[in-house]
């Protein structure tokens, strides 16, 4: 694939290129290795004993090469905020290499926060302790959660400090520096190909070469596809257009990637995961949550919830939104492809379709499974949703709850509330009949399911989580982190490895945020 002729860190439009190489150069003293994962260690073949080496922080601040790597920043472009940007790129990572471990998986090893790079804009290349812990611990959260995302090997601190202005006051901020190894098999994301398509004619055969790369290295079960198997898909549209995905690879490829994104954007929404910054820089062609930033898990329930300031008052990335949103993004990207003479206007519609079938296929199953029913119920649902939106329930503690419910149709009415007590805080009397008439609902629709309590509690404890990485966890960490006392950070990650599991003496990481951490606008019912 091209590559930059210029091997530099000066902030330029590369053009012609997909990559420039370039050295790690974030200023070190010092570095210190303070949290890692042992699941992401055992993913690269890497003996744990290697951690407690004394060069490993020096290796994984990029003050010192590994042995054979070329590293190298990626060039990419993007829509932000529904606006295309151009060129954004890696701007402050920079890729050290990959590893083919013992399964022949190949893993990308980047280091965020690494210095400059030709992409880093205005920007200083650096990564502030609080946003290396929180992509570091949401990584693996999510990961452990089950849903598809990149991961984290360790967070190396710098021994610098960067200035930062935390809170948009005009006032910078000295905080401490950092480095996160973030693991991924591919980090190409939509803005990768779109870049090239943007630049006209002459860049259209880089969006063909590197959609050839990904497929050959990350989807080689549509490499080859033979044109004699012609199986027809039918669109279901009224003019009959059939569209052969056995003939065009390009075409295969971009309904797989639309399908993987709707998959994941379902399993966002099961467990109430706002990603804040949907732009189409952020969205991976494999289908993985890529880049935290101010992401955040719902905790009383709001479908505008945005966790990201920069989103107010327009909510574009609020939790409601990601379904659409991330159709969105799946158009510009079939938009590049389309430039590219690489789909037809059709093969990009058959896409979006797909991407639409296969959400609400996924987000169906993601919630009657965390209703403990077969069948879903969308009557059931959407009444649910609308007292949890109602009274600001927390949606990770009212789901957990809802195990405790039993299948019994004698409950007394005056006790159907009983097991959702802790979770449904300071009710009114006309809320209680709301809440009562659909918990009579539930149970009805329990008993027609026919499956036994235990069966049912089993099954749902194992979707519903009983921990998720809360920004007020993540900031208690952080502030202990700052004072130069990790074992939160570690425990926390401990604690986010088995989210489905009760874990003893472990009940403090389940409870509602405190009132330090309530957003304003939930102030009023404190
Ligand atoms: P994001 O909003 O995190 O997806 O970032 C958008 C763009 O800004 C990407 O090209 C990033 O690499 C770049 N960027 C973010 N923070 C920095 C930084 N501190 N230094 C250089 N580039 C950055
Ligand atoms: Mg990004
Ligand atoms: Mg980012």
């Amino acid at each position: 694939l091209p590559g930059d002729a210029q091997i530099d860190s000066i902030p330029r439009e590369v053009l012609h290129a997909c990559y420039t190489q370039v050295l790690p150069s974030a200023e070190v003293e010092n570095p210190e290795l303070v949290v890692w994962s042992d699941s992401v260690a055992d993913l690269l073949d890497l003996d744990p004993k290697e951690f407690e080496r004394p060069d490993f922080p020096i290796k994984f601040s990029g003050t010192s090469p590994l042995a054979g790597a070329v590293p190298y920043a990626q060039c990419y472009g993007g829509h932000q905020f529904g606006t295309w940007a151009g060129q954004l790129g890696d701007g402050r990572v920079i890729t050290l290499g990959e590893i083919l471990n013992s399964k022949l998986e190949r893993w990308e090893l980047q280091l965020k926060g690494a210095g400059k790079t030709p992409y880093s804009r205005f920007a200083d290349g650096l990564a502030v302790l609080r946003s290396s812990i929180r992509e570091f611990l949401c990584s693996e959260a999510m990961h452990f959660l089950g849903i598809p995302t990149t991961r984290a090997l360790c967070l190396v601190t710098t021994g610098k400090f960067v200035t930062r202005d935390m809170f948009y006051d005009g006032n910078p901020k000295e905080e401490p520096g950092a480095i996160v190894c973030r693991v991924a098999q591919s980090f190409l994301r939509f803005g990768s190909f779109q870049i090239h398509a943007s630049r006209g004619e002459e860049d259209l055969g880089i969006v063909c070469a590197l959609a050839d790369y990904a497929i050959r290295h990350h989807f080689p079960h549509i490499e080859n596809i033979s044109k004699s198997e012609s199986l027809s898909f039918s669109t279901g549209d009224d003019d009959q257009s059939v569209v052969d995905l056995t003939s065009n690879k390009y075409a295969a490829w971009i309904v797989e990637i639309a399908e993987r994104t709707a998959s994941l954007v379902a399993r966002w929404q099961g467990v109430g995961f706002t990603h804040g910054v949907l732009n189409t820089d952020n969205m991976s062609i494999l289908g993985l949550t890529i880049d935290y930033g101010p992401f955040g898990f719902l905790d009383a329930f709001d479908p505008s919830y945005t966790p990201n300031t920069t989103d107010l008052p327009g909510r574009r990335y609020c939790f409601a939104n990601q379904p659409d949103i991330c159709l969105w993004n799946i158009t510009q990207f079939a938009s590049s492809l389309m430039a590219a003479h690489l789909i037809s206007d059709k093969e990009a519609n058959y896409a979006m379709e797909r991407y639409g079938t296969k959400f609400m296929d996924e987000y169906q199953a993601i919630m009657s499974q965390k209703l403990g029913l077969q069948k879903y119920n969308k009557q059931l649902l959407n009444k649910l949703l609308n007292n949890l939106a109602v009274d600001k329930v927390d949606y990770t503690n009212f789901f957990r709850s809802l195990s405790n419910i039993k299948a019994d149709p004698g409950i007394p009415e005056g006790q159907l509330l009983v097991p959702l007590k802790a979770v449904l805080l300071d009710i009114g009397k006309e809320r209680k009949e709301a809440w009562t008439s659909w918990v009579q609902f539930y149970i009805k629709e329990l008993v027609a399911s026919g499956i036994s309590d235990e069966e049912r509690k089993a099954s749902m404890d194992s979707v519903n989580p009983k921990y998720v990485l809360r920004n007020y966890l993540c900031q208690s960490a952080i502030d202990a982190a700052e004072l130069g006392d990790f074992g939160e950070v570690r425990r926390l990650l401990k604690v986010m490895e088995r989210p489905y599991d009760d874990q003893p003496g472990m009940e403090k990481y389940a409870r509602l945020p405190p009132a330090w951490a309530y957003r304003p606008e939930r102030k009023r019912i404190l």
